[in-house]
């Protein structure tokens, strides 16, 4: 599997409060000085960018709160021979911010909705804000940014009724935009326990009693983990991605920084690189880009499967 891929989260901030993520608003304890800047990030996406990787995604905490993102956007996208850029957000603050990210030169967006029902939403994460992201995502597609995809975390007694997985399958019905049904990952003491867990087998049983059979679509921009498939007709597609009920480590492509710099070769690992301490220790490009080949090379050591580490805050890593 060729490694091509970093998440970079650039804050663990988050200005929603979801009850399987980040219920205690427990992010955004990292010192504001242990958090990498841009000038940071650039130096480090510049030099993976010389040794292959070639795709990136800024996320977070909520990667829209950072302070004049869009600059961070700009510098990334004329880092040489990128060939993609894109970025998670909650949406809630995307609508006045979406052209300015695209004219920065960000491609495509992902935003999570967990819910299209106001009153559920807000249960979900703390704030009664569907309405804004919704705006937000109708200005991501008319800025073009696309392919626009919606990430939602399927939670027994949450969002799991047959009404609401309709719900929020029909936004790929009348809009271009990938619904993907992600299955939640417990993470921790203070998040939903493992047993609400719902497989992504019984969201497609729901979707395909109401659409009928669903059509398997290979779509640019999604050789990741995601199976996508339309309706007949749909305007869009809906993606299931299957993170707990199949392991798919042998084609994991990724790897993930953390806000403050900690680079860390699976999701599951507890193993990372501090490349923050480095680069503020002056360590020169040649020293980074040696330790970054070392890093691709042996990221296939480190999967789920050989992991000692239990818990994780999703908040901190960035999905
Ligand atoms: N704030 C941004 C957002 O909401 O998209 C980016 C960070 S968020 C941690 C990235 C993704 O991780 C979101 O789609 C979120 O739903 C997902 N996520 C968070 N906790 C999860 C969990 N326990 N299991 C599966 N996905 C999770």
């Amino acid at each position: 599997m060729s490694i091509d891929y970093l998440r970079i989260s650039v804050t663990d901030r988050c200005n929603l409060r979801c009850i399987y993520c980040n219920p205690l608003g427990d992010c955004g304890c990292i010192e504001p000085r242990e958090i990498l800047r841009f000038e940071e990030i650039e130096r480090i996406a510049r030099l993976f960018a010389e040794c292959g990787i070639n795709k990136f995604r800024l996320t977070g905490g909520e990667p829209l709160v950072r302070k004049d993102i869009f600059r961070l956007v700009d510098k990334l996208a004329r880092i040489p021979n990128i060939d993609d850029l894109a970025l998670t957000t909650n949406g809630v603050l995307l609508e006045p911010l979406a052209a300015k990210l695209k004219a920065a030169g960000l491609r495509r967006i992902n935003i999570s909705v967990d819910s299209v029902e106001r009153e559920n939403y807000k249960k979900i994460t703390g704030f009664d804000l569907l309405p804004k992201v919704t705006e937000g995502i109708h200005k991501a597609i008319e800025a073009g940014l696309t392919p626009v995809k919606i990430n939602s975390v399927i939670i027994k007694g949450l969002n799991d009724s047959e009404e609401q997985i309709l719900a929020l399958a029909a936004m790929s019905v009348h809009l271009p935009v990938t619904v993907r049904f992600i299955e939640y990952c417990p993470t921790g003491k203070y998040t939903n326990p493992a047993s609400d867990y719902l497989p992504n087998r019984n969201v497609r049983f729901i979707i395909e009693r109401k659409y009928g059979p669903l059509f398997s679509v290979v779509m640019e921009h999604s050789p990741g983990p995601a199976l996508n498939f339309k309706f007949r007709d749909s305007a869009g597609a809906v993606g299931f991605i299957n993170g707990r009920s199949s392991i798919f480590c042998r084609s994991c492509n990724r790897l993930r920084l953390t806000s403050d710099g900690k680079l860390m070769p699976c999701l599951y690992s507890a193993h990372t690189y501090d490349l923050k301490r480095l680069i503020r220790n002056r360590a020169s490009d040649r020293q980074m880009r040696d330790l970054l080949k070392r890093i691709i090379s042996e990221k296939s050591n480190y999967t789920k499967l050989n992991s000692l580490k239990e818990k994780f805050s999703m908040c901190k890593v960035g999905g």
